[in-house]
């Protein structure tokens, strides 16, 4: 049955070998032969900028892409919040496509949402608030106008800030919102919702306005790799 396969929060980097390698094993095997691969955010810990991409790890991150593309799977990317400067050139090598967040899909004959899910976490004011700096186009220039060991050291030191936060933020506060999650169905027509972020793996159901549905949050890449499956038959959570 023909399929199309949903991931996120890889946080693929050099310092994470194990992840890596299940990374290259699952393009090469478990994604080959599907219709679509969708990407959504997070794939790398961090990304400095696609000038970077002759990186090692970056260009066979691409290459993988792109093999699996070559065989007939169409890949989609979207943005996460650790590597949100990913842009038309690693899209290119990857030989995908980037993806506006929220994205708006037909999936098997079902409107379907995708996002990555920071926006959805609206309790977290102070990540909200460094969101909007991040995605602030002036500050984005002049971030990839440092040179790039300059931006590897200060993505590194805002990393290390980021998780000293978190252990000051109770775990629904680093959740989604439920109104926020329903004002994004109510206003996308009541589709059905996939995005990752919150690292919380699982299936819910929302009833908004009377009409019910239904929501899947892919799981992380820490311990394991995983993935959704979607076929016209329903949808399989799968461990790597
Ligand atoms: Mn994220």
């Amino acid at each position: 049955m023909p399929d199309t396969l949903f991931i996120s929060d890889l946080h693929l980097a050099p310092e994470r070998p194990r992840i890596v390698e299940q990374f290259f094993r699952f393009v090469s095997s478990a994604a080959r032969g599907a219709d679509a691969l969708y990407v959504l955010g997070d794939l790398f810990e961090y990304w400095v900028g696609d000038d970077d991409l002759d990186d090692p790890l970056n260009d066979s991150v691409a290459q993988g892409f792109a093999e699996l593309a070559a065989n007939g799977t169409a890949v989609f990317f979207m943005h996460g919040n650790r590597d949100l400067l990913v842009g038309a050139e690693f899209a290119a090598r990857s030989r995908g496509r980037l993806l506006d967040d929220p994205a708006l899909i037909d999936l098997y004959g079902k409107p379907t949402l995708l996002m990555h899910g920071d926006t959805l976490c609206t309790d977290d004011l102070e990540y909200q608030k460094f969101r909007a700096y991040a995605h602030n186009p002036q500050n984005q220039a002049r971030f990839l106008a440092l040179p790039i060991a300059a931006r590897h050291a200060e993505l590194s030191a805002l990393r290390q800030k980021s998780e000293s936060a978190k252990q000051d933020k109770t775990a629904e506060i680093m959740d989604v919102n439920i109104a926020a999650v329903e004002q994004a169905l109510r206003s996308a027509g009541y589709p059905r919702l996939i995005h990752g972020h919150t690292h919380r793996p699982g299936r819910h159901v929302h009833r908004v306005d009377g009409r019910e549905c239904e929501r899947w949050v892919l799981g992380d890449w820490y311990d394991n790799g995983s993935y959704l499956r979607c076929s016209a038959g329903g949808f399989t959570s799968m461990e790597l």
